[in-house]
């Protein structure tokens, strides 16, 4: 966009004013794109109005021109909520009174349902009533919103759980208690209780339920006609054999020269063709046979077929080309092509088998340092060949790491196939995330270094201290390293998420973000350049 002249910029301009009006509220992005490059101000293309950053552009089209619009749009909408729910909850309690009310006619005994409210009133007399709110000091119920005045009309009962007064349309529920006014799911006595005791009781917020497995019932169904497919899969793979011969031998002796009779011979005797008169409609689409819809035979399953319901297909160049059915097609070559893409993986499922090693590894070695580590410092001194064998360790479970977190990535960045596997995608990498999080925090800290002997005892004296501060410099190199490492491992995350931020951005069209998003990526792209640079350093 920055090529353009001014001129042509103004001539453009009244296109683009209407396509923001139509398209809403951000500004069109060629408008911010030229503004960005060039610095200048933007106009606002509704009211002219100038505007200096890419923010106050959206700024003032949300608040100026779209605002008044919405707000309007979302008090309507806001209105037609409230009225919807309050419609919804008068019907609710109706519809609770109506099941109840047939139940509670009842008065004998022994017809009355356990969930009839009759029946509590008179067994709940076992349940204590020691801890009932004194009843002249209740005025209105006792639920939080509910402002009815208790009265003969509204009713006044008493919870028999909390012992709070409420409304009757508040005191629909049941709940099984104990004579101490306890629950007591098993033995306990069926009690009216308000509606929070209901919801407290213990089960209640319980959603795994029982479950109960029907797959041995399916796979019995299933299986016969699994069999039946695999049977006719074999016995059309025959088939195909047995013609591949056939023309190849023909090939070999006739040259070509089989007359067409010859050939339907030929071809009848791999599969016997069905009788034309027997058959009145097409199998595979069950229209019946006319002029137009013509008897074909599949040369394969010998079917007499509908003409639209036949195609030819070419198999090998042997067999250039062979008319089936549709059902054909479906049980042999549909299969064939399945089972084919489902044998070569694409490279995400490869990266994720690749995690899923190093997953296992990296788990292995997080154990055997960390078991390491407990053991060296369950002693009150550490010696320094110990102390390196730990470093080593952990060097190792860094690197390992590190290149499952670039696999990880590589995951993520794999082509794009569908959005369900988009969905798979995004689930390997929450799990991949997961796992680093984990081995990061129960990674256990190096011991602290003076509890190493060897290195402050044995460096006092004269003829070891050569040998010592070589080695003690090379550890402190690999502390560097490893210090670098995962400093860049931090960083990369960094950028990862950040580059995906801007993707979102990209898609909400969110202009004013993305700008400060792709700033933040520079420091973080220096700062690992600047890391790798170390590294190398250390390394040479
Ligand atoms: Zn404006
Ligand atoms: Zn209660
Ligand atoms: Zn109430
Ligand atoms: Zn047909
Ligand atoms: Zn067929």
């Amino acid at each position: 966009m920055s090529h353009r002249s001014p001129s042509e910029r103004r001539v453009l301009g009244p296109r683009r004013a209407s396509r923001v009006s139509i398209q809403g509220s951000s500004a069109s992005k060629e408008t911010l794109d030229s503004a960005e490059s060039s610095g200048r101000p933007v106009d606002c293309l509704l009211c002219g109005q100038q505007l200096t950053s890419v923010s106050q552009v959206n700024f003032h089209m949300e608040h100026a021109h779209f605002q008044n619009d919405r707000d309007q749009k979302f008090e309507d909408i806001q209105e037609w909520m409230i009225k919807t729910v309050q419609n919804a909850s008068k019907l609710q309690s109706r519809a609770v009174q109506k099941i109840i009310s047939p139940i509670a006619k009842y008065t004998d005994e022994d017809i009355v349902d356990n969930f009839s409210l009759q029946r509590t009133k008179r067994t709940d007399q076992l349940v204590t009533r020691e801890h009932w709110q004194p009843e002249n000091s209740a005025v209105k119920c006792s639920y939080p919103g509910c402002s009815k005045t208790l009265n003969f009309l509204s009713g006044r009962i008493h919870c028999r759980k909390c012992g709070l007064v409420f409304c009757h349309e508040h005191t629909l529920y049941q709940a099984k208690l104990s004579p101490s006014a306890g629950y007591d799911s098993k033995h306990g006595i069926w009690c009216r209780v308000c509606y929070s005791c209901f919801i407290q009781r213990p089960g209640y917020d319980d959603t795994n339920g029982t479950t109960r497995s029907r797959f041995s019932t399916y796979s019995s169904l299933r299986k016969p006609i699994k069999e039946k497919q695999e049977i006719n899969f074999l016995l059309l793979e025959k088939r195909v054999k047995k013609f591949e011969n056939l023309k190849l031998q023909r090939n070999v002796s006739l040259v070509g020269n089989l007359l067409f009779n010859e050939e339907r011979k030929l071809e009848q005797s791999i599969v016997p063709w069905k009788d034309d008169k027997g058959t009145h409609a097409c199998p595979v689409c069950k229209n019946p046979f006319s002029l137009q819809r013509r008897r074909r035979h599949c040369r394969l399953c010998g079917e007499v077929v509908c003409r639209y319901c036949v195609f030819e297909i070419s198999i090998t160049t042997v067999i250039p080309s062979l008319l089936i059915c549709k059902n054909c097609n479906h049980c042999y070559f549909e299969k064939l092509k399945f089972d084919m893409e489902r044998a070569e993986a694409p490279p995400y499922l490869l990266h994720a088998q690749h995690l899923w090693t190093y997953r296992e590894a990296l788990l292995s070695r997080l154990h055997n340092y960390n078991a390491a580590v407990k053991r060296v410092t369950s002693f009150d001194t550490i010696t320094a060949g110990d102390f390196n064998e730990l470093k080593r360790k952990r060097n190792k479970f860094l690197q390992l790491s590190m290149r499952f977190h670039q696999t990880a990535l590589k995951v993520q960045d794999s082509l794009f196939l569908s959005e369900t596997i988009e969905r798979v995608k995004n689930a390997i990498d929450q799990h991949a995330k997961y796992i680093f999080y984990e081995c990061t925090t129960m990674l256990l800290p190096l011991p602290r270094r003076e509890l190493v002997i060897g290195i402050h005892h044995r460096a006092s004296s004269m003829s070891t201290m050569t040998s010592q501060a070589s080695s003690s410099m090379k550890s402190d190199a690999d502390e560097i390293q490893e210090k670098i490492m995962s400093e860049k491992i931090v960083f990369q995350e960094q950028l990862f998420l950040v580059q995906k931020m801007i993707e979102e951005a990209k898609q909400k069209r969110k202009f004013d973000e993305l700008k400060t998003l792709i700033a933040s990526l520079v420091p973080i792209k220096e700062t690992i350049a600047r890391l790798d640079e170390q590294l190398q350093l250390q390394e040479s």
